[in-house]
């Protein structure tokens, strides 16, 4: 697949085409250099690929949970045949390294998989007989597609988050109008090339590229029944009001600001090596970054030795490279927000006991794993997302204090605890106000388990059953027996 302009970023009804809309440059974040010149989707594009989407569902509705299972089933070899081409592409635009590559290509392959087994088993997906109490009559509950859906996803899980939507959505039996993020479409067209070619009917998946105007016109198009959107806070609010006057169904994954608890009979090396990847995985751009630490007193002073001389030893380089383990972040404009932030946290009289700095590196935009401690003052440290490699760490003196920590957030999404006795964590998980915790692992999404957040990070699962659900309608027939 070629990068060089015009590249065609616009599929409708099966035909790729370049984009009327406003061109916009993507880059490899690694370099910072410029490595394709997309075109976004006009107006007239959207509605072309909303218009596509409507008329493909008169049929694809209709179709049989076998035959959608079957035809995952196949996107999901096919990805996997295709493996090395959208890990270079996820490095690429990405700057992931390849361990980080690699992952988000199995986790597209799991996504797939899964939904093809609900569909053959016709889970969720079935006419089922309702129990009454009255024998008289008879009741039927069936899940039928809610339509036509808008799928609007980030930049930081490009491929992923399009999985997560898209399986369950086409299991379901709903047409599809997909826009990624302007920053990081290339992976993403190339997975919707090897869709097709997997024998997507025409229609049925369609896809516009361009930045927030083109969501919009996305989002509110009257043909669009609903939209699942993953993405920050401020622009789930937007959708969310744009979507009411017409009572649009609406998923959100927003954001997250987690806590990683290590209590005090935790194995000191596993609590350091979940840190680190809670907090710099993806170079910390993860709505599920445990950024908030929370150590107890007696491990407190060894965790923060440890921590940081494994934070430094983290490498930024080549995503090529075996021995790359830091990813960038994915904009000059992200690297500076990110600094923006560390400087309010020492403004703030947090104190930096690592990194801080932009890493010059190849010439784009990496920064410093970067360790804070007394940062529970600074909101701009503790409370809000950084969305970028930084972690906070402080002591904690019971367990009830590290419940009330974590729960002493806006957001809701996931905690991550580290203690010997499995009994105990478990007690603690319990008062967690989060859609999941790990314990003593690391951050594991499986298929099977659902995915989303209390309070102000989101609305709504994904995954799972649920998942399903999100993209169905119930409707209930009750008739004499
Ligand atoms: P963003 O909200 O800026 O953009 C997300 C998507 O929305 C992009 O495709 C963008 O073009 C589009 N968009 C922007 N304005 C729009 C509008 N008015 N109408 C419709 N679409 C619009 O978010 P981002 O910076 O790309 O991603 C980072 C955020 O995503 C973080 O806050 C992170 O926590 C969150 N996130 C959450 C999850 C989760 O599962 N909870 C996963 C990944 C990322």
């Amino acid at each position: 697949m070629s990068t060089a302009p015009p590249y065609p970023a616009v599929l409708v009804n099966n035909v790729w085409s370049i984009g009327s809309g406003e061109p916009l440059d993507v880059f490899n974040p690694v370099t910072g250099e410029r490595i394709a010149c997309v075109a976004s989707a006009s107006a007239a594009q959207v509605d072309a690929a909303a218009r596509a989407a409507t008329r493909a569902f008169a049929s694809w509705r209709h179709t049989t949970p076998v035959e959608r299972g079957a035809l995952l089933r196949r996107m999901a070899d096919q990805v996997e045949a295709q493996r090395s081409c959208l890990e270079a592409l996820q490095q690429l635009n990405s700057g992931k390294p390849a361990f980080e590559a690699g992952l988000d290509v199995s986790d597209v392959v799991a996504t797939f998989a899964y939904y093809a087994d609900l569909c053959a088993a016709g889970s969720g997906l079935l006419p089922q007989a309702v129990a009454l109490p009255d024998g008289d009559f008879s009741a039927t509950l069936e899940q039928v597609p809610v339509g036509v859906v808008g799928l609007v996803v980030p930049w930081n899980f490009p491929m992923v988050t399009t999985a997560w939507k898209l399986a369950p959505a086409l299991a379901a039996g709903c047409t599809v109008v997909l826009k990624p993020s302007e920053l990081t479409p290339l992976a993403e067209i190339a997975l919707l090339e090897i869709l097709v070619a997997a024998g997507l009917p025409p229609g049925v998946v369609n896809l516009v590229y361009g930045a927030g105007a083109v969501g919009q016109a996305l989002v509110q198009h009257p043909a669009v029944a609903k939209v699942s959107f993953t993405g920050s806070n401020a622009t789930g609010q937007r959708i969310l009001q744009a979507c009411g006057p017409r009572m649009q169904r609406v998923s959100l994954e927003l954001g997250g600001k987690s806590s990683l608890l290590v209590l005090d009979d935790a194995d000191l090396d596993q609590a350091v090596a979940l840190a680190v990847g809670g907090a710099f995985f993806n170079a910390g751009q993860m709505c599920s970054a445990t950024s908030r630490i929370s150590v107890a007193r007696p491990l407190y002073a060894r965790f923060l030795d440890q921590f940081v001389a494994a934070a430094e030893a983290l490498h930024h380089g080549d995503p090529q490279a075996a021995d790359t383990t830091l990813g960038t972040l994915i904009s000059q404009k992200q690297q500076w927000a990110v600094l923006e932030r560390i400087q309010a946290g020492v403004a703030d009289g947090a104190r930096l006991l690592s990194g801080g700095n932009a890493l010059a590196g190849l010439g784009g935009y990496a920064i410093a794993p970067t360790v804070f401690t007394e940062a529970e003052h600074s909101r701009a440290l503790w409370q809000e997302e950084i969305f970028g490699p930084v972690a906070c760490v402080r002591a904690i003196d019971s367990d009830a204090q590290a419940v009330a920590v974590a729960n002493d957030s806006d957001y809701g999404l996931v905690a991550t605890i580290v203690a010997g006795d499995l009994d105990r964590a478990r007690r603690v998980a319990a008062g967690l106000e989060v859609g999941t915790v790990w314990i003593n692992t690391p951050q594991l999404i499986f298929p099977q388990t659902g995915w989303g957040g209390f309070k102000h990070s989101g609305l709504g699962r994904e995954l799972g059953p649920w998942g399903l659900q999100a993209f169905q309608e119930l409707r209930h027939t009750v008739a004499p027996r």
